[in-house]
C-alpha cells in the first residue's frame, strides 16, 4: 500500500488503495460467496438505487450493475493508468484489467470477451517527423500525431508504442484536410467515389448545395450510404430548389405568394432538422432572381431558428453589386445569423479596382455586429451561363450585349464549354466563333442565347446543362485583395469537368500565393483552406489539428505542391499533395487512390 495522494490535485477519499490482479481475485471470489448467502446488508450493493427523484441509478451502493443479478462491474484509476473489473456469476468469468488505454476501450474488451468474441484494443498510429500546421494560423511546429480510429488522440513529441504503426512525415507539412466551402463536385462524385481530382488537391470535405440548388438530405444520406465516397461531404439546403418544389419549374419567373413561401419554410426546416447547414441563394440566376427580399428574409430566420448560416451566390457581381452587397448585409442583420458571400469577385471592368471600397462595406458590418464572410477561387475568370452576361435580362438588346463584351467579359478570351445547339462551338473563344460566323463578338453572344433558348424550347427533356461559357472577367489585383481579407476563405468552385478550378484551386494558392508571388504566410493560407473554412460553414470537429477532432490531414511538401489545370488542359491533376487521410483512413497516397472510402454525409448538429 503506497500513499499518492496529493491535496492539490482534487481529488480525496479515493485513489489511496493499490492492489494486485491476484487480491482482486480473491475478494471477488469472498464477495462471491457472501452474495450467494443473500445477505440482506451485503445485498444492497447490488440493487439499483432509488435517487430522490425517484429515479433507478444502476450503480448499486458499490457496484455498477451492468446486468441485474448477473453481470457487475467497477473501476479504478489513478493518472495514466485505469482498471476494470468484472464479475459474471452465470458464466462464472471474472476480469480483472489493467490498462493505459481509455475507459470505453477497457469496457469494449471486456464485453467482447463475455461475448465470446475475439477481444481487439482499437490500434492507433504515428505519424512522426512532420512540421505541423494545425489550421488556426499558428506557425508550424514540429512534431507527432497520433489517430487512433476516425480521431485525432495527441499531438506533439510523442514516442511510438511497441508494435504501433508508424509512418515517417519526412519532415513535409502535415495540415487539417482542406475544406471546399463551395464545391460542385457531388455532379460526378458517384461514379468517381475515390474523388481523385479532390483529394489530389488535399481537399477532404466538400460543402454542397450551392447557389441555389441543393438535393434533399435523404436522397444524399442514401446515396452515400450504399455507395460510400472518399471524401465527406456536407450540404446546404438551395433557394431554388424550395422554390422548384412550390412554385414548378416553369413558376419561377415571379416573387412568391404567401402560401408558397410557407411552403417553402416548412421544406427548409425539415431539411435543417435532417442535418443541413443553412440555405445557399444564388440570387443572380434566374430561378432565385424573381424572389423579394421578404421571401429570402424570411427563410434566412428559420435557418437562424436552428442556428444555421446564410450562403448566397449574391444577385449580382457586376453592374450591381454594391447593392447586391449590401443585401446580403442587411439580411445578416436583419435576422442576425451569419451570412456568407460566395465566390466574392468584381466582374465588370469598369468597377475593377473597387475591391478595397467593397471590403471596407464589409468591415463596416463586421464593426456593427454582422457576421460576414466570404469565399473565393483564385482565377480571374470565372465559369457559368452566358446569360448571366445579361444582367437585365434583356437578352434581345444589342446595345446590352455591347456592354457585355466591352465590360463584362473578354469575347477573346471566354471559351465556351458546352454548347447543345453547335458542339462544333464547344473548346472556342466568342471571338474564334464570331470569327467563323462572320459576325462580331456581341452579336455572336446574343445569337448564342437565342440558339440556346430555342434549343431547350424544343428539347424540354434534355437533362444536363445546355450551355456554359468560361468568362475571363476580373483582375488580379482585385483577386489579391478579396483573397487577403482576414474573413475570406478558399474554396474551388469547381467539378470534375470544366473549369480548371475544379483540379487546381487549392494547390494553386500555395504555388501561386505562398511560393511565386508571396501574398500569404504558409500558416495563413492553410487556415485560409481549413480552420476558416470550417468556421465559416459552423463546423466544430474539423479544420483544426487538435486532439479529439477528426483525423482528416493532407501530408505535403510546401516546394512542390503545383495546381497543373489551365484553361487548355483543365483536366490536368495538381501535384505534390503526398499523402491524405480521412477520418483517419488514408484514402490517397503518392498521386493515388488507397481504394478506401470513410467519408460520410456530416450532418449540423
Ligand atoms: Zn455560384
Amino acid at each position: 500500500m503506497q500513499n499518492d495522494l496529493y491535496r492539490i490535485d482534487g481529488v480525496f477519499g479515493d485513489g489511496n488503495l493499490y492492489s494486485s490482479a491476484n487480491d482482486l481475485l480473491k475478494w471477488t471470489e469472498a464477495w462471491k460467496r457472501e452474495f450467494l448467502k443473500a445477505n440482506n446488508n451485503l445485498m444492497e450493493a447490488f440493487q439499483p438505487t432509488v435517487l430522490n427523484n425517484g429515479k433507478l441509478s444502476n450503480y448499486g451502493f458499490g457496484f455498477q450493475i451492468d446486468t441485474l443479478n448477473i453481470q457487475y462491474s467497477h473501476t479504478g484509476s489513478w493518472v495514466g493508468f485505469y482498471n476494470y473489473m468484472a464479475t459474471n456469476l452465470k458464466s462464472k468469468e471474472t476480469i480483472i484489467l489493467l490498462t493505459n488505454n481509455s475507459n470505453p476501450s477497457a469496457s469494449r474488451a471486456i464485453q467482447q470477451w463475455f461475448n465470446h468474441k475475439t477481444v481487439e484494443f482499437q490500434k492507433s498510429t504515428l505519424i512522426t517527423n512532420v512540421r505541423i500546421i494545425d489550421g488556426t494560423g499558428l506557425p508550424e511546429r514540429k512534431g507527432s500525431l497520433r489517430i487512433k480510429g476516425n480521431k485525432i488522440v495527441e499531438m506533439g513529441l510523442l514516442n511510438p508504442y511497441i508494435g504501433e504503426e508508424v509512418i515517417d512525415g519526412q519532415d513535409n507539412i502535415l495540415a487539417p484536410g482542406f475544406i471546399d466551402t463551395h464545391s460542385h463536385h457531388e455532379g460526378r462524385l458517384e461514379e468517381n467515389l475515390e474523388a481523385i481530382p479532390v483529394l489530389s488537391q488535399g481537399i477532404t470535405t466538400i460543402c454542397i448545395g450551392q447557389d441555389g440548388f441543393s438535393q434533399p438530405m435523404d436522397s444524399l444520406k442514401s446515396r452515400y450510404a450504399q455507395h460510400k465516397p472518399a471524401i465527406n461531404l456536407l450540404s446546404y439546403t438551395g433557394h431554388a430548389s424550395l422554390r422548384i418544389k412550390q412554385m414548378g419549374l416553369r413558376g419561377l419567373f415571379r416573387t412568391a405568394s404567401d402560401k408558397e413561401v410557407e411552403g417553402m419554410k416548412m421544406d427548409l426546416e425539415n431539411e435543417l432538422k435532417k442535418g443541413s447547414f443553412g440555405i445557399s441563394t444564388g440570387l443572380e440566376y434566374e430561378e432565385g432572381f424573381f424572389s423579394n427580399k421578404n421571401e429570402v428574409i424570411s427563410l434566412a430566420q428559420i435557418a437562424a431558428k436552428y442556428k444555421a448560416r446564410y450562403m448566397s451566390h449574391i444577385r449580382s457581381e457586376d453592374i450591381q453589386i454594391e447593392n447586391a452587397i449590401d443585401e446580403i448585409i442587411h439580411i445578416g442583420a436583419q435576422v442576425n445569423l451569419p451570412v456568407q458571400i460566395s465566390h466574392i469577385k468584381i466582374a465588370q471592368k469598369s468597377k475593377w479596382g473597387n475591391a478595397p471600397q467593397i471590403i471596407q462595406q464589409l468591415q463596416a458590418a463586421r464593426q456593427k455586429g454582422v457576421k460576414i464572410s466570404a469565399d473565393i477561387y483564385p482565377y480571374t475568370y470565372w465559369q457559368s451561363t452566358l446569360r448571366v452576361l445579361f444582367p437585365n435580362r434583356d437578352y434581345d438588346n444589342p446595345a446590352a450585349a455591347e456592354f457585355a463584351v466591352n465590360q463584362l467579359f473578354d469575347p477573346s478570351e471566354s471559351i465556351l464549354l458546352r454548347f447543345a445547339p453547335n458542339k462544333d462551338y464547344v473548346g472556342k473563344t466568342i471571338s474564334q466563333i464570331a470569327e467563323l460566323r462572320k459576325s462580331t463578338d456581341a452579336e455572336t453572344l446574343q445569337r448564342l442565347v437565342a440558339d440556346a433558348s430555342l434549343f431547350e424550347e424544343n428539347n424540354p427533356d434534355y437533362s444536363g446543362s445546355i450551355e456554359g461559357i468560361m468568362g475571363k472577367a476580373m483582375s488580379e489585383e482585385d483577386l489579391k485583395t478579396f483573397l487577403s481579407w482576414p474573413f475570406t476563405n478558399v474554396c474551388s468552385d469547381g467539378g470534375f469537368t470544366g473549369h480548371p478550378r475544379g483540379r487546381g484551386a487549392f494547390p494553386k494558392i500555395i504555388s501561386n500565393y505562398v511560393r511565386n508571388q508571396p501574398l500569404l504566410t504558409l500558416p495563413t493560407a492553410i487556415y485560409k483552406m481549413t480552420g476558416l473554412c470550417a468556421e465559416n460553414l459552423g463546423l466544430t470537429d474539423r479544420g483544426i489539428l487538435a486532439s479529439g477532432n477528426f483525423a482528416d490531414m493532407v501530408l505535403f511538401n510546401p516546394a512542390k505542391i503545383q495546381d497543373k489545370a489551365t484553361i487548355t488542359q483543365p483536366q490536368a491533376l495538381s501535384e505534390g499533395i503526398l499523402q491524405v487521410w480521412v477520418n483517419g483512413i488514408s484514402v490517397y497516397k503518392d498521386g493515388k487512390s488507397t481504394h478506401q472510402y470513410p467519408g460520410i454525409v456530416i450532418t449540423r448538429n
